[in-house]
């Protein structure tokens, strides 16, 4: 029986495959004692074997898919199998204690894991606890002869169903088989859903019961315009959803003729168009879609993409790539921001109660200033490449966009001390995604170069929301007034000062923003790259001389977000 599930629509997209279940099966046990330990030794020599090749099988498709250097885990997981520390331990465990092979493999695994994890001064040490925390999964799974989801071994056209994917899950999707992916959980500004745009894959989250409704294999669409998923789909559904992808097909072909187009308003006013990146290799897709700039580089997947910290070198490969790659056109960098819900296998945080409002951004590189130093150097002898701007995150107090800023001027010094070549003409900025940053714009002004606003957590900070818990997801609200006063001012703020604000949280891209933006004078406009287009195209039909006044109505009269919408809304239908 057909059946559809309504969600957050968070990355556009139609498409019809079969589900594929990335969810963790139930891999609790009964302990008890065994009389025939001989035949749990057999059983765990047949999972150990088991497991073993099914490794080498998901190692070779993974570098297939993704790369020898992502495919190195699953030969750190073959290690550990082949480990007679391990292995051996988890025999002489049934064989002492006649337990069997399940018990004895989940208290050898927690011995290890302990040890591995109490080792705090040594990351290597901690990463190996993940590991062997995975592999025991494995061989769990096959003692118990259930199936976990093997992400890497897809080769045919799937839409993954999960409880959440974390960035690290969705960098690891294969675009030619994962056709798009629906969540229980998250919002449409968590990272995931941020990822899902850039890989152009349609996405659907909060659904709040998706993997309780789906079974492995069903068939199913995936609208990731409108949120809906649709299980056991009747042919008239395919025949509607089918139309539906082809004239989103032909509406992205009409907006392609613009690719080459300045980005001007029906009044003949041009705008930058920049786009949002998450690594080098994401320029294909800015490219392609004809954008003017980079307004966002997320530095922190160059972290989080690696096994250690990235060296100097390395980041000034990445750096200097895009910057070529942009041949001129702006480039804002923005220094490693992570923390939240962005993590380093290699360098744990504290456990902390509001990740979001803790030890994070630019607190961990004012804290931790070897790795930010590091980062910095990077971006200065990267700098000659073309036209970059840096930007840090998560600034609250002007102390520390200058103390920021003062380290930035002292490794640019002894750089130049060292001979090395430096751009004259790096314009440093900050992220305004804080409050307390948007209602002191005017101060902030005096010191920075420009501006980027970050709607995803200036919302989440403003509305006491966050942005990754479905459950609160209806207090995103970008066009609330309380937003977009704090908006209007801090372009006021810098325009005062005669510098200039961008904008690079989601809201940039979003057609009824992009009228308000304008008419409140905003200078960039940076967005996923699969947004440009179409937002070009919306900036062409409209007059900013007459939005001033649309403006005037939504900070001024409206009460709500709904309200701003609606006047949004009927304005566009009647231009
Ligand atoms: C933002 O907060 O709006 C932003 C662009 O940064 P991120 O989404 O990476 O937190
Ligand atoms: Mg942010």
């Amino acid at each position: 029986m057909t059946k559809t599930i309504s969600g957050i629509a968070a990355s556009d997209g139609i498409a019809a495959a079969k589900a594929y279940l990335l969810v963790q099966p139930d891999l609790s046990f009964e302990k008890k004692m065994v009389s025939d330990v001989d035949g749990e030794v057999a059983k765990l020599k047949s999972a150990l074997e088991v497991s073993d090749s099914e490794l080498s099988t998901i190692r070779d498709k993974a570098v297939e898919s993704l790369g020898e250097e992502e495919a190195q885990v699953f030969d750190a997981h073959k290690m550990i199998l082949a480990d007679p520390e391990f292995t051996g331990a988890v025999e002489q465990k049934i064989k002492d204690d006649s337990v069997s092979a399940e018990q004895a493999l989940d208290e050898v695994s927690k011995q290890f894991i302990t040890l591995f994890e109490s080792m705090v001064d040594n990351p290597y040490m901690q990463e190996r606890a993940a590991d062997v925390r995975d592999v025991s999964k494995r061989v769990m799974s096959h003692l118990l002869g259930v199936t976990l989801p093997n992400p890497a071994l897809i080769d045919e056209e799937v839409i993954i169903v999960a409880e959440d994917l974390t960035p690290s899950d969705t960098a690891q999707l294969n675009k030619k088989y994962v056709k798009g992916f629906v969540t229980d959980i998250g919002g449409r500004t968590a990272h995931s859903a941020i990822m899902a745009r850039s890989l152009e894959i349609p996405a659907i989250v909060g659904t709040n019961v998706v993997t309780k409704e789906v079974i492995e294999g069903q068939s199913v669409i995936i609208d990731g315009n409108d949120g809906d998923f649709i299980l056991d789909p009747s042919d008239a559904d395919l025949v509607k959803y089918n139309k539906m992808a082809a004239d989103f097909a032909a509406q992205k072909a009409e907006w392609e003729k613009l690719k080459n187009e300045e980005t001007r308003t029906a009044d003949g006013k041009q705008f930058d168009i920049a786009a949002n990146i998450g690594t080098p290799k994401d320029l294909d897709g800015v490219l392609a879609n004809g954008a003017e700039g980079i307004g966002l580089y997320r530095t922190e997947f160059l972290y989080m993409d690696s096994a250690e910290l990235p060296d100097e070198d390395s980041q000034f490969e990445a750096y200097k790539t895009v910057l070529e790659g942009m041949n001129g056109k702006p480039v804002v960098v923005r220094t490693m921001d992570i923390g939240g819900d962005k993590h380093l296998p290699y360098m744990p945080l504290p456990d902390e109660m509001n990740p979001f409002l803790g030890y994070r951004a630019i607190r961990i590189s004012l804290d931790k200033q070897d790795i930010f130093r590091t980062q910095l150097r990077a971006l200065l002898r990267a700098s000659v490449y073309g036209s970059l701007r840096i930007m840090f995150p998560m600034i609250a107090t002007i102390q520390e966009f200058n103390d920021a800023k003062a380290i930035f001027e002292e490794e640019k010094k002894n750089l130049i001390a060292e001979g090395t070549k430096v751009s004259d003409n790096i314009q440093v900025g900050m992220m305004i995604e804080i409050p307390a940053a948007a209602i002191l714009a005017d101060q902030f002004a005096k010191v920075v170069d420009f501006f980027s606003i970050g709607t995803n957590d200036l919302i989440q900070y403003t509305m006491a929301a966050d942005r990754g818990n479905e459950h609160v997801s209806y207090l995103y609200q970008p066009y609330n007034p309380s937003i977009l006063r704090l908006v209007k001012n801090v372009i006021e703020a810098s325009h005062k000062e005669g510098k200039w604000t961008g904008m690079c949280g989601e809201a940039a891209g979003d057609p009824i923003m992009v009228p308000l933006l304008l008419g409140m004078g905003l200078d960039e406009f940076s967005m996923s790259a699969t947004s440009v287009l179409k937002v070009r195209s919306l900036m062409k039909k409209l007059d900013t001389t007459k939005l001033v006044d649309l403006v005037d109505q939504a900070v001024n009269v409206s009460l709500t977000n709904d309200d701003n919408e609606k006047l949004v809304t009927d304005y566009m239908n009647k231009i």
